[in-house]
């Protein structure tokens, strides 16, 4: 937990040298619960634009001190309780963290009529997980159709957070299953709305190995700005 508290160097250094080491077309998501807005503006000097945040109110005091900075892309990436889905679809562009079908539903009722479809991930356990949201795969197939149904979401991809103290074996194989399920979604003829080429997966102790499985976004907090304090 503390291989990230004495981080060498500035945000900016360290935002460069993981660009050097990420395919070009990955997203790189700062995420930012937590971190000062000082240094979400040195992130946003660095060139990242798309920030990750975990609540709805921390990110809406944020939004209003980065009102000057308009081509930010916000990413909501913590469970997302129904009663504030609203206030979720007026922040945030990206909402990685949508964990059932009532929620899915909800959100699709509310996106009626918006500007712009909201881009959505579904949230899938590969491992039981009490501590974590999200369907398993079971459930998440038996409600494909439902979500397919969903039209005014823009259904993007899947997103995962494996369980703690995984070894490297397992957490590629869990990775993998994540494209493998996707890559299966795809084809599955009857879910036509469902693209599915995102994959929303790896955080600052796993990513390469989540890249390596073919993640298309990488959520990074503790490496790019230090250890939060809980
Ligand atoms: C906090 C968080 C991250 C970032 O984790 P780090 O270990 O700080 O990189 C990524 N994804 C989610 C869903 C998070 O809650």
């Amino acid at each position: 937990m503390t291989a990230f508290s004495r981080l060498g160097g500035t945000i900016a250094g360290r935002i460069r040298q993981i660009r050097e080491t990420l395919p070009p077309t990955v997203r790189l998501i700062a995420v930012t619960k937590q971190v000062s807005i000082a240094a979400m503006r040195e992130a946003y000097e660095a060139g990242i634009r798309d920030f990750g945040e975990s609540r709805i109110q921390e990110a809406e005091t944020k939004q209003a001190q980065l009102h000057d900075l308009s081509d930010i892309t916000w990413h909501l990436i913590g469970h997302l309780q129904t009663n504030k889905a609203q206030r979720a679809l007026e922040q945030f562009q990206w909402i990685h963290s949508v964990d059932s079908l009532k929620l899915a539903q909800r959100l699709d009722r509310l996106a009626v009529g918006l500007s712009h479809k909201p881009q959505i991930c579904l949230q899938v356990k590969f491992l039981p997980d009490p501590t974590k949201y999200g369907w398993t795969v079971e459930e998440l197939i038996t409600d494909l159709p439902q979500l397919d149904q969903c039209e005014n979401l823009s259904i993007q991809g899947l997103m995962t957070i494996p369980p703690a103290g995984l070894s490297e074996t397992e957490l590629r194989a869990l990775f993998e299953q994540a494209r493998l399920l996707t890559q299966a979604i795809q084809q599955e003829q009857s879910c036509s709305r469902l693209a599915l080429n995102e994959l929303s997966m790896g955080m600052s102790g796993d990513y390469r190995t989540a890249v390596e499985a073919g993640a298309t976004m990488v959520r990074l907090g503790r490496i790019l700005f230090g250890d939060r304090a809980t």
